[in-house]
């Protein structure tokens, strides 16, 4: 079993990130900006979000947050993101979910200028995603792909079962591997029969958000398993969607939750951000 290493490929892609954006100050005096919008006090959503600048400063980017209280009406998130999409120092805007109930999490998303979509959640992004178009992908499964190519994980052909299809984490990362000639399964809450579907597949990648949903009998000898979820259990720690330490002795490879997916999703939002500004002198 080999563990794969989200954290140091991150920290490799950071570095990688901070040289390009040292080069386009010196040749082109761009300074990639990103904006991050966030509402009410969740503390998850905070802590991300302080994670987020950390590693914006890191690379010397300039970053934004606008913090609102969850009081705030739709209309003046909406106006915020128009002051954003306007504003020539962004390159990048991140609305950090979940919202509030009263605010449509659909509308606020489809404000945002797709071209600083560096979430990658506008349908805009999202069809170019399927269609196999160059486009801001959503971190997270992209940041799960540059853990594939890292590795050297082929994933031709190869039968890959997705479990959880939320818009954000399972939809956009089956588009991915389809769109790498993999054989896709998703499944959900509603599947009927979990493990016959990931019983046979090469690759696992769950993200659902349920401590332990996939045990040792639901992986086959030699499988690939990819950890997304991160759930905070009664001891405080973090753990993942997986049974790491009853299934881990099955795998070729495994990502260890934390460590894993989650360091390379910020990773990924800083590649995007970056590709954004270089689109300003395309
Ligand atoms: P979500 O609630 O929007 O979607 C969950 C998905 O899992 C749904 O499709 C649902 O049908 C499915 N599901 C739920 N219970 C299931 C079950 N028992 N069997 C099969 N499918 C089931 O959640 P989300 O936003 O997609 O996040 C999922 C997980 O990924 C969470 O743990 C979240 O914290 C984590 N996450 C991690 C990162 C990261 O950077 N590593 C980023 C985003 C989300």
């Amino acid at each position: 079993m080999q563990l794969i290493d989200g954290k140091a490929l991150s920290n490799k892609v950071q570095a990688n990130v901070a040289t390009k954006v040292e080069q386009l100050k010196q040749e082109k005096n761009i300074v990639p900006g990103l904006a991050v919008i966030l509402i009410g006090d969740d503390p998850a959503s905070h802590a991300y979000v302080k994670m987020k600048a950390k590693a914006c400063e890191k690379v010397g980017f300039y970053s934004i947050t606008h913090s609102m209280p969850d009081t705030i009406s739709q209309d003046e998130i909406i106006a915020t993101i128009e002051m954003m999409n306007n504003n020539p120092r962004i390159d990048g805007i991140l609305v950090q979910l979940p919202l509030p109930s009263h605010v449509d999490t659909d509308k606020i998303l489809e404000v945002i200028d797709p071209k600083k979509d560096v979430d990658g959640f506008h349908a805009y992004n999202v069809g170019r995603l399927v269609t196999n178009l160059d486009t801001f992908v959503a971190c997270t499964p992209l940041g799960v792909m540059k853990m594939f190519e890292a590795y050297d994980i082929s994933l031709k052909g190869k039968d890959v079962c997705v479990v959880g299809a939320s818009n954000i984490v399972g939809k956009p990362m089956a588009s991915l591997l389809l769109n790498a000639e993999a054989t896709v399964t998703i499944t959900h809450i509603h599947t009927k029969d979990l493990k016959a579907h990931t019983s046979r597949a090469d690759i696992i990648v769950v993200g659902v958000g349920v401590p332990k949903l996939i045990t040792e009998e639901m992986v086959k000898e030699g499988a690939i398993v990819i950890d997304i979820g991160i759930n905070r259990i009664e001891d405080g720690s973090l753990v993942g969607d997986v049974d790491f330490e009853n299934v881990s002795s099955k795998c070729a490879y495994i990502t260890p939750v934390p460590g894993g997916v989650g360091p390379m999703t910020i990773a990924m939002l800083l590649s995007n951000t970056l590709k954004s500004a270089k689109g300003r002198i395309i």
